[in-house]
């Protein structure tokens, strides 16, 4: 008897590690696709994992998930890209993200060669400097390129807020905009939990929320000093990027797509709540925000700016 082939759904995860085995992980579990492949530079670590997930198949709904190689992109849906270096001792900022950017302009020629048609997210970091090279190394739309951003960081936030007024996370309606990373802005004008303003609970504490945002900026740091890497968050959250994508959710998330004026800011990759939809970013949100918030994102525009300036993706100024 014969079992005839069907339409599929095809991830490709590129890079195998941490990150990207732990994505491979949520993704599986979730059920969303029929085919995950992951590709690595070290093919044998990309066997490995794709082995161990395989097992776990008959657990959960079936899914193929093999080690490949570009001809296997070719027709993926989604197109992940978690390969990257991590920052070696005596190594500087700049150092990492020139590292990280040779990887990635590697990876974006072969993802193009492969004559792929999906969509590109892009996770390892700097995630915003590496997403704005993949749009323009790419040629592609910028909606279809998208940086995981602050999807992370946004969740961290709303774990705290929901924690520290004894709330459901998912009814926190809270985001942390700009770049992933140091410079990142907390959009506490317009956070509130059902409709109500923060300032109207009794928990309100200002002490207590400039903590929270502190835990949500440093939580890399915190998580590397302890254990080395973070990847059981991230996997979750571009497991919930993939959804809304496949899906076409039309799903509110921070992620880091090209700013075209939004707040006075243009022409680069940073994070603003956006509707996620088949298409990719389909529009970029801009709410209301205080003037100091403003600042902050001026601010944060001006370190990516300046570190894509640096490595030549823009010109200074
Ligand atoms: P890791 O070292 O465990 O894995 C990186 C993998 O990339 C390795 O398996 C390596 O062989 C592979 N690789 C390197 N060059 C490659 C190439 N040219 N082609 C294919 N594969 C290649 O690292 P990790 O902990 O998985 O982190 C990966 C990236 O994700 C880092 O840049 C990290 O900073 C980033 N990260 C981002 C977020 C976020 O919120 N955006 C969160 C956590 C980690």
């Amino acid at each position: 008897m014969n079992v005839e082939e069907t339409g599929t759904t095809r991830v490709a995860v590129i890079g195998a590690g941490l990150v990207g085995a732990t994505f491979a992980y949520a993704l599986m579990i979730s059920g969303l696709v029929s085919e995950i492949v992951l590709v690595d530079a070290d093919h044998e670590r990309a066997v490995g994992e794709a082995m161990d997930l395989s097992h776990g198949v008959p657990f959960v709904r079936n899914v193929q998930v093999w080690a490949g190689d570009y001809d296997d992109v070719r027709d993926a849906d989604i197109t992940v890209i978690t390969a990257g270096a991590n920052q070696k001792p005596g190594e500087t900022r700049l150092d990492l993200v020139k590292r990280n950017l040779a990887i990635l302009r590697d990876i974006i020629a072969r993802v193009t060669a492969s004559e792929n048609r999906g969509i590109i997210v892009v996770v390892a970091n700097p995630v915003d400097v590496l997403a704005y090279a993949a749009w323009k190394l790419s040629g592609l739309p910028a909606g279809r390129v998208i940086g995981s951003g602050t999807i992370l960081d946004t969740a961290r936030f709303r774990h705290h807020i929901g924690r520290h007024f004894r709330v459901d996370p998912r009814s926190v309606h809270a985001y942390i905009v700009g770049e992933h990373g140091d410079s990142e802005v907390a959009l506490w004008s317009s956070a509130n939990i059902g409709n109500v303003p923060l300032e109207q609970f009794e928990a309100y504490d200002e002490a207590a929320l400039a903590q929270i945002f502190e835990e949500t900026r440093t939580a890399a740091y915190q998580i590397i000093n302890r254990k080395r890497a973070t990847y059981y968050a991230i996997g979750l959250g571009v497991t919930r990027l993939v959804e809304a994508i496949l899906h076409d959710q039309r799903s509110v998330l921070s992620v880091s797509t090209l700013v075209q004026g939004e707040y006075g800011v243009e022409g680069i990759y940073l994070s603003l709540p956006c509707v996620v939809g088949a298409g990719g970013v389909l529009a970029r949100l801009s709410p209301p925000i205080s003037s100091d918030e403003i600042a902050g994102l001026h601010a944060s525009a001006g370190v990516l700016r300046a570190t894509l300036a640096e490595v030549g993706l823009v010109r200074d100024g």
